[in-house]
Protein backbone atom coordinates (compact mmCIF):
# COMPACT_ATOMS: atom_id res chain seq x y z
CA UNK A 1 0.00 0.00 0.00
CA UNK A 2 0.90 3.42 -0.35
CA UNK A 3 3.19 4.54 2.77
CA UNK A 4 3.25 8.28 3.61
CA UNK A 5 6.35 10.23 3.85
CA UNK A 6 5.68 13.72 4.38
CA UNK A 7 2.69 15.34 4.87
CA UNK A 8 0.69 14.41 1.57
CA UNK A 9 3.47 12.58 -0.24
CA UNK A 10 3.21 8.87 -0.57
CA UNK A 11 5.35 6.16 -2.19
CA UNK A 12 3.84 2.84 -3.57
CA UNK A 13 7.09 0.18 -3.96
CA UNK A 14 5.77 -2.69 -6.28
CA UNK A 15 7.94 -5.76 -6.05
CA UNK A 16 7.61 -6.18 -10.11
CA UNK A 17 11.32 -4.66 -10.95
CA UNK A 18 11.49 -3.33 -7.23
CA UNK A 19 9.58 0.05 -8.17
CA UNK A 20 8.98 2.68 -6.78
CA UNK A 21 5.96 5.13 -7.49
CA UNK A 22 5.51 8.48 -6.06
CA UNK A 23 2.59 9.90 -4.87
CA UNK A 24 1.98 14.09 -4.32
CA UNK A 25 -1.49 15.27 -3.12
CA UNK A 26 -2.03 18.47 -4.46
CA UNK A 27 -5.31 21.42 -3.80
CA UNK A 28 -7.66 20.25 -6.85
CA UNK A 29 -5.27 17.26 -8.08
CA UNK A 30 -2.30 14.70 -7.70
CA UNK A 31 1.18 14.83 -9.28
CA UNK A 32 2.50 11.18 -9.61
CA UNK A 33 6.14 10.37 -10.13
CA UNK A 34 7.02 7.78 -12.68
CA UNK A 35 4.31 5.33 -14.55
CA UNK A 36 5.83 1.85 -14.38
CA UNK A 37 6.25 -0.59 -16.79
CA UNK A 38 2.96 -1.17 -19.33
CA UNK A 39 -0.64 -0.07 -19.26
CA UNK A 40 -1.71 -2.31 -16.71
CA UNK A 41 0.85 -1.32 -14.49
CA UNK A 42 -0.35 2.05 -14.72
CA UNK A 43 -3.89 1.30 -14.58
CA UNK A 44 -2.90 -0.82 -11.23
CA UNK A 45 -1.49 2.95 -9.73
CA UNK A 46 -4.50 4.41 -10.28
CA UNK A 47 -6.75 1.95 -9.52
CA UNK A 48 -5.07 1.56 -6.09
CA UNK A 49 -4.59 5.40 -5.91
CA UNK A 50 -8.78 5.79 -5.36
CA UNK A 51 -8.14 3.71 -1.98
CA UNK A 52 -6.00 7.20 -0.90
CA UNK A 53 -8.10 10.47 -2.98
CA UNK A 54 -11.11 11.00 -4.89
CA UNK A 55 -8.73 13.96 -6.69
CA UNK A 56 -8.02 13.62 -10.73
CA UNK A 57 -4.18 13.08 -11.68
CA UNK A 58 -3.54 16.13 -13.15
CA UNK A 59 0.22 16.07 -13.17
CA UNK A 60 2.87 13.06 -13.85
CA UNK A 61 6.88 13.67 -13.59
CA UNK A 62 9.06 11.03 -15.52
CA UNK A 63 12.12 10.84 -13.59
CA UNK A 64 13.83 9.82 -16.80
CA UNK A 65 13.39 8.28 -20.09
CA UNK A 66 14.03 4.38 -19.32
CA UNK A 67 10.98 2.06 -20.60
CA UNK A 68 10.06 0.91 -16.79
CA UNK A 69 9.53 4.98 -15.89
CA UNK A 70 7.74 6.08 -18.64
CA UNK A 71 5.57 3.40 -20.13
CA UNK A 72 2.48 4.20 -18.24
CA UNK A 73 1.93 8.26 -19.14
CA UNK A 74 -0.39 7.44 -21.94
CA UNK A 75 -2.98 6.04 -19.17
CA UNK A 76 -2.79 9.51 -17.60
CA UNK A 77 -4.83 10.65 -19.96
CA UNK A 78 -5.48 14.76 -19.69
CA UNK A 79 -2.08 15.51 -17.27
CA UNK A 80 0.63 17.46 -17.43
CA UNK A 81 3.47 14.60 -18.42
CA UNK A 82 6.72 16.61 -17.39
CA UNK A 83 10.28 15.91 -18.02
CA UNK A 84 13.71 16.83 -18.75
CA UNK A 85 14.23 17.69 -22.50
CA UNK A 86 16.12 14.96 -23.11
CA UNK A 87 13.43 12.69 -21.60
CA UNK A 88 11.15 13.83 -24.67
CA UNK A 89 14.18 13.79 -27.34
CA UNK A 90 14.63 10.24 -26.63
CA UNK A 91 11.55 9.02 -26.45
CA UNK A 92 10.83 10.35 -29.93
CA UNK A 93 13.80 9.59 -31.26
CA UNK A 94 14.23 5.96 -30.22
CA UNK A 95 10.95 4.51 -29.08
CA UNK A 96 12.51 0.89 -31.14
CA UNK A 97 15.58 0.89 -28.56
CA UNK A 98 12.54 1.36 -25.50
CA UNK A 99 10.50 -1.43 -26.07
CA UNK A 100 13.48 -3.71 -27.44
CA UNK A 101 14.84 -2.83 -23.65
CA UNK A 102 11.84 -3.60 -22.24
CA UNK A 103 11.49 -7.06 -24.44
CA UNK A 104 14.84 -8.22 -23.32
CA UNK A 105 13.88 -7.66 -19.78
CA UNK A 106 10.66 -9.07 -19.25
CA UNK A 107 11.13 -11.86 -21.89
CA UNK A 108 9.19 -12.41 -24.87
CA UNK A 109 6.37 -13.29 -23.01
CA UNK A 110 5.66 -9.73 -22.42
CA UNK A 111 6.29 -9.09 -26.26
CA UNK A 112 1.93 -8.50 -26.60
CA UNK A 113 2.10 -6.33 -23.35
CA UNK A 114 5.22 -4.31 -24.46
CA UNK A 115 4.20 -3.83 -28.12
CA UNK A 116 0.56 -2.69 -27.29
CA UNK A 117 2.04 0.44 -24.90
CA UNK A 118 1.37 3.81 -26.55
CA UNK A 119 4.81 5.35 -26.10
CA UNK A 120 3.82 9.09 -24.84
CA UNK A 121 6.81 11.31 -24.11
CA UNK A 122 6.97 14.71 -21.71
CA UNK A 123 4.77 17.31 -23.16
CA UNK A 124 6.20 19.71 -20.84
CA UNK A 125 10.13 20.27 -20.46
CA UNK A 126 12.84 21.84 -18.84
CA UNK A 127 16.43 22.13 -18.49
CA UNK A 128 17.73 23.04 -15.48
CA UNK A 129 14.84 23.45 -13.32
CA UNK A 130 11.36 24.71 -12.56
CA UNK A 131 8.76 24.61 -10.18
CA UNK A 132 5.42 23.13 -10.29
CA UNK A 133 2.87 24.87 -8.60
CA UNK A 134 0.17 22.20 -7.80
CA UNK A 135 -1.10 23.92 -4.80
CA UNK A 136 1.88 23.22 -3.51
CA UNK A 137 5.88 23.79 -4.67
CA UNK A 138 7.36 20.91 -6.41
CA UNK A 139 10.73 21.57 -8.05
CA UNK A 140 12.18 19.41 -10.68
CA UNK A 141 15.82 20.20 -11.21
CA UNK A 142 18.66 18.39 -13.62
CA UNK A 143 22.28 18.30 -12.81
CA UNK A 144 24.19 16.86 -14.97
CA UNK A 145 24.61 13.15 -16.61
CA UNK A 146 24.33 10.33 -14.35
CA UNK A 147 22.36 7.06 -15.14
CA UNK A 148 21.13 8.69 -17.98
CA UNK A 149 21.32 12.14 -19.46
CA UNK A 150 17.91 13.04 -18.48
CA UNK A 151 17.57 12.24 -14.46
CA UNK A 152 15.22 14.59 -12.86
CA UNK A 153 15.74 15.25 -8.88
CA UNK A 154 11.98 16.26 -7.29
CA UNK A 155 11.90 17.70 -4.53
CA UNK A 156 8.77 18.81 -2.51
CA UNK A 157 10.29 21.39 0.02
CA UNK A 158 7.29 21.19 2.85
CA UNK A 159 6.94 17.88 2.48
CA UNK A 160 10.87 17.33 3.36
CA UNK A 161 10.94 14.51 0.61
CA UNK A 162 12.49 13.90 -2.54
CA UNK A 163 12.63 12.03 -5.76
CA UNK A 164 15.42 11.06 -7.16
CA UNK A 165 14.92 8.19 -10.03
CA UNK A 166 17.55 6.09 -10.67
CA UNK A 167 20.36 8.70 -9.51
CA UNK A 168 20.60 6.73 -6.42
CA UNK A 169 19.72 2.73 -6.09
CA UNK A 170 18.72 0.55 -3.15
CA UNK A 171 19.33 -2.82 -3.03
CA UNK A 172 20.97 -3.88 -6.23
CA UNK A 173 23.98 -2.15 -7.82
CA UNK A 174 22.89 1.16 -9.70
CA UNK A 175 22.02 0.46 -13.72
CA UNK A 176 25.46 1.46 -15.57
CA UNK A 177 23.97 0.67 -19.62
CA UNK A 178 22.73 4.23 -20.03
CA UNK A 179 24.86 6.20 -18.03
CA UNK A 180 27.69 8.47 -17.83
CA UNK A 181 30.08 7.05 -15.30
CA UNK A 182 32.86 9.72 -15.17
CA UNK A 183 30.13 12.41 -14.42
CA UNK A 184 27.88 10.60 -12.20
CA UNK A 185 29.31 11.44 -9.01
CA UNK A 186 29.49 14.76 -9.48
CA UNK A 187 26.01 14.73 -10.34
CA UNK A 188 24.66 12.85 -7.63
CA UNK A 189 27.19 15.62 -5.76
CA UNK A 190 25.21 18.28 -7.40
CA UNK A 191 21.65 16.84 -6.60
CA UNK A 192 22.41 16.11 -2.82
CA UNK A 193 22.99 19.91 -2.21
CA UNK A 194 19.90 21.18 0.06
CA UNK A 195 18.11 17.58 -0.43
CA UNK A 196 15.67 16.53 2.14
CA UNK A 197 16.71 13.06 4.08
CA UNK A 198 13.65 11.45 3.36
CA UNK A 199 14.67 10.26 -0.54
CA UNK A 200 13.04 7.91 -2.83
CA UNK A 201 15.07 5.87 -5.55
CA UNK A 202 13.48 4.18 -8.58
CA UNK A 203 13.58 1.21 -6.92
CA UNK A 204 14.17 -0.25 -3.65
CA UNK A 205 13.81 0.74 -0.28
CA UNK A 206 13.72 4.66 1.10
CA UNK A 207 17.38 5.93 1.92
CA UNK A 208 18.71 8.94 3.51
CA UNK A 209 21.90 11.73 2.47
CA UNK A 210 24.29 9.52 4.77
CA UNK A 211 22.98 6.31 2.01
CA UNK A 212 23.44 9.23 -1.11
CA UNK A 213 27.03 9.85 0.63
CA UNK A 214 27.98 6.38 0.13
CA UNK A 215 26.97 5.91 -3.43
CA UNK A 216 28.65 9.32 -4.65
CA UNK A 217 32.21 7.50 -3.08
CA UNK A 218 30.93 4.05 -4.57
CA UNK A 219 30.56 6.26 -7.92
CA UNK A 220 33.65 8.44 -7.28
CA UNK A 221 35.76 5.06 -7.18
CA UNK A 222 33.81 3.54 -10.40
CA UNK A 223 34.91 6.87 -12.45
CA UNK A 224 38.46 6.62 -11.01
CA UNK A 225 38.92 3.12 -12.17
CA UNK A 226 36.70 4.14 -15.55
CA UNK A 227 39.53 6.75 -15.66
CA UNK A 228 42.51 4.49 -15.54
CA UNK A 229 41.46 2.08 -18.01
CA UNK A 230 40.39 5.53 -20.52
CA UNK A 231 44.59 6.18 -19.71
CA UNK A 232 45.50 2.41 -20.64
CA UNK A 233 46.83 2.50 -17.03
CA UNK A 234 44.47 -0.95 -16.01
CA UNK A 235 42.19 -2.77 -18.70
CA UNK A 236 38.74 -3.43 -17.60
CA UNK A 237 38.92 -6.64 -16.72
CA UNK A 238 41.38 -5.62 -13.86
CA UNK A 239 39.88 -2.59 -12.96
CA UNK A 240 36.38 -4.85 -12.97
CA UNK A 241 37.74 -6.87 -10.39
CA UNK A 242 38.74 -3.85 -8.18
CA UNK A 243 35.20 -1.83 -8.14
CA UNK A 244 32.75 -1.44 -5.56
CA UNK A 245 30.34 -3.19 -7.60
CA UNK A 246 29.71 -6.74 -8.68
CA UNK A 247 32.26 -7.74 -11.19
CA UNK A 248 29.32 -8.13 -14.26
CA UNK A 249 28.50 -4.70 -13.04
CA UNK A 250 31.73 -3.19 -13.17
CA UNK A 251 32.30 -3.97 -16.91
CA UNK A 252 29.46 -2.84 -17.78
CA UNK A 253 30.31 0.05 -16.32
CA UNK A 254 33.84 0.12 -17.79
CA UNK A 255 33.10 -0.09 -21.30
CA UNK A 256 30.07 2.55 -21.35
CA UNK A 257 33.06 5.11 -20.03
CA UNK A 258 35.06 4.11 -22.60
CA UNK A 259 32.15 4.44 -25.26
CA UNK A 260 30.69 7.90 -24.17
CA UNK A 261 34.22 9.54 -22.02
CA UNK A 262 32.51 12.44 -20.34
CA UNK A 263 29.83 12.71 -22.71
CA UNK A 264 27.79 15.63 -23.71
CA UNK A 265 24.66 16.74 -22.05
CA UNK A 266 22.98 16.39 -25.60
CA UNK A 267 21.29 20.27 -24.27
ZN1 LIG B 1 16.68 3.81 -15.16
Amino acid sequence: MFQELGDGVFRRRYPSLDENVGIVLGDDGVLVVDTRSSHADADMVSDELSSLTSLPVRWVVNTHWHWDHVFGNSRFAGAEIWGHVRAREVLLERPDEMRRGALSWLGPEQRETIEAVEIVPPGKTFSDRVSLDIGRQVDLSFHGLGHTDSDTRIVIPGAGVAFLGDLVEEGAPPSFGDSYPLSWSTTLVGASVGIPDVIVPGHGDVVDRRFLATQVEELKAVAGLAASCIDGERTVDDAARSGPYPEQTMTTALHRALEVGVGQSGV
